[in-house]
């Protein structure tokens, strides 16, 4: 009986746990991007809750996919995946937390074109997404190797090439959503682009305050600067 009413109390602590830390997650998960000037770096992160991203999906239907609206979620996520483990090497080789946060991230944006990889019921990368540094498109795969073998030289190379991600992703969304009227998949790309947008900046502020300047390698200058200097919202980022 004394055991019972152990594992009893032991289950009630279990289960009071788990709700507190399902409670914790989905305050964390909002779909929000926080306003800047906030706290740091943490407002430049574009936070993806799975609940909101269905429930948002629900509103489009599931349309006929063209071949390259399929093959650009397949690379678009596997993009996302680049970000987000080049990153991962960037946080562990200097410790800086805009590597972390910014990760975090890249998880969500990859984690929601799975969403519409599953949605399509399209063929999964299963081995690719899984392994941290291993793409299944050769051209991901060679700008992964490229910008690890520069970001780990000095801190201001990990945050040029950090950059050039984001240029690339920009470029790459763009082009993307210039191949899609499906409105799911508008939807989701145009969340990444808005964290794409918000990630150049932090990333550029950061070389700045390293008194570094950086010259666009894929996007024009026009482009850069512009959204560079979009950075000043309500209590914004000069
Ligand atoms: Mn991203
Ligand atoms: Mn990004």
């Amino acid at each position: 009986m004394k055991i019972l009413t152990t594992c009893g109390a032991a289950a009630v602590v279990c289960i009071l746990i788990l709700v507190m830390c399902t409670g914790c997650t989905t305050d964390q998960q909002q779909y929000t991007t926080q306003p800047a000037g906030t706290s740091g770096e943490e407002s430049y992160a574009t936070v993806l809750d799975a609940g909101t991203l269905d429930a948002r999906l629900e509103e489009y239907p599931v349309a006929t996919l063209s071949a390259a609206e399929e093959s650009d979620l397949l690379y678009m996520q596997e993009e996302e995946k680049l970000a987000r483990d080049v990153y991962a090497v960037f946080f562990e080789t200097w410790g800086m937390q805009v590597f972390k946060n910014i990760g975090k991230a890249e998880q969500t944006h990859m984690d929601s074109v799975t969403v519409l990889i599953e949605r399509y019921g399209l063929e999964s990368q299963s081995e690719s997404s899984v392994t941290a540094g291993v793409f299944a498109h050769p051209e991901l795969q060679a700008l992964y190797d490229d910008l690890v073998k520069t970001g780990i030289l000095s801190p201001e190379d990990a945050l040029r090439a950090a950059i050039l991600v984001e240029e690339t992703d920009i470029v790459d969304l763009r082009d993307a959503m210039s191949r899609t009227d499906n409105g799911d998949i508008r939807y989701v790309y145009e969340n990444l682009m808005r964290g794409s947008e918000n990630h150049l900046r932090a990333f550029a502020r950061n070389l700045e305050q390293q008194g570094e300047s950086y010259t666009p390698m894929v996007l024009t200058q026009v482009d850069y600067d512009g959204i560079v200097s979009t950075s000043v919202r309500p209590g914004g980022f000069s």
